[in-house]
């Protein structure tokens, strides 16, 4: 069995990503498959913050017309119904897990506490970060970074639904081609759509790496682990 080269790790997964084909909404399907392949991994050992999105709901910047704040807030909120689905499918697998929100609603989960979610993931419980940063103008990749930082994950495993970063949309182009390795300064002058700015430039400040992958093809997180040379990597 090949074994994990990462102790700690930040997973982002976007709301997109729950929907699967639907293209809106959580498919359970692909909420259990990901609490599947999620489980596996822990189970390899690997201590695991799970970072949310909610754009399979809601997206700030679609609230047209809207003061951004509140839209902002709707989109916070969709992270947090995203979160508690990935929790009850890991928790019916047997994985135990918590809840942080980054706003507080108590009657729900746990508000974010830094100290408390590194006790969670040494004691071997999935953490999964709810509503973003907290604050409206920010995106849920920020907040991945944000906390990759703040409990000291070795790396962002960037889950997409597509195998890596290229240099034109894939699905566009057919001569599209795909980078195996990135600098920040590459992603942020080129304006390659891995992260926003700001997710890019604290990954850059803190020297997190990122690893872009598809996680549409089963088994993808545990090659990304234990090291499997797949999408695209980040770094300085
Ligand atoms: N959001 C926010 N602050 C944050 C994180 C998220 O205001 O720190 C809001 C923002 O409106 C965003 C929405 O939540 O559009 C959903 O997050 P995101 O778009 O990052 O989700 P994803 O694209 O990963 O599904």
């Amino acid at each position: 069995m090949s074994s994990v080269v990462y102790k700690r790790v930040v997973l982002k997964i976007s709301g997109e990503a729950l929907a699967g084909n639907k293209g809106f909404g959580i498919d359970f399907d692909t909420v259990n498959r990901i609490a599947d392949e999620i489980k596996e991994v822990k189970e390899m050992g690997v201590q695991i913050g799970l970072v949310v999105g909610g754009g399979n709901i809601w997206r700030g910047r679609e609230g047209i017309g809207m003061d951004r704040t509140t839209a902002d807030h709707m989109g916070m909120l969709a992270t947090v119904i995203n979160a508690l689905a990935l929790q009850d499918a890991l928790e019916q697998r047997g994985v135990p897990t918590r809840v942080q929100t980054a706003i507080e609603m108590r009657a729900i989960a746990e508000p974010y506490i830094r100290r408390r979610a590194i006790r969670h993931l040494e004691k071997g419980r999935v953490v999964i970060f709810a509503a973003g940063t907290g604050n409206p103008f920010f995106s849920t990749d920020t907040a991945a970074s944000l906390r990759a930082a703040e409990i000291d994950a070795e790396v962002i495993l960037l889950a997409k639904k597509v195998d890596g970063v290229y240099d034109k949309d894939p699905n566009k182009y057919k001569d599209a081609v795909k980078f195996k390795e990135l600098s920040y300064l590459d992603v942020l002058n080129k304006g390659l759509g891995v992260m926003d700015s700001t997710a890019t430039s604290l990954c850059m400040d803190n020297k997190i790496p990122i690893i872009v992958f598809d996680l549409t093809t089963y088994g993808n997180i545990k090659k990304v682990v234990t090291g499997k040379d797949i999408g695209t990597i980040v770094k300085e």
